[in-house]
């Protein structure tokens, strides 16, 4: 099985982004969020959602844009999360 941003709904992640909560620190290379920092009240507190929100507000950028496929798109991408833009 993939695994699959939560935020974005990137499918290659080489690791879940959490195992019985425990965060992988695993950057996305699509959206940049990183588990268990992105997300850690005390570091750089947003939720989830929130930085899916702001993600998509700024166009969608690719973090690593060398990992962007030529074919992307976000809305195919999103549906891996049931997310509808
Ligand atoms: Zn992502």
């Amino acid at each position: 099985m993939n695994n699959i941003c939560l935020v974005c709904g990137y499918d290659q992640l080489e690791e879940p982004q959490y195992v019985e909560e425990v965060p992988s620190y695993e950057i996305c290379p699509c959206c940049g969020f990183q588990a268990g920092f992105d997300d850690d009240a005390a570091s750089y507190p947003q939720t989830i959602p929130e930085y899916r929100a702001s993600w998509l507000k700024h166009d969608a950028p690719w973090f690593m844009p060398k990992e962007k496929p030529a074919n992307w798109d976000l809305k195919e991408q999103l549906k891996n999360i049931n997310f509808e833009i």
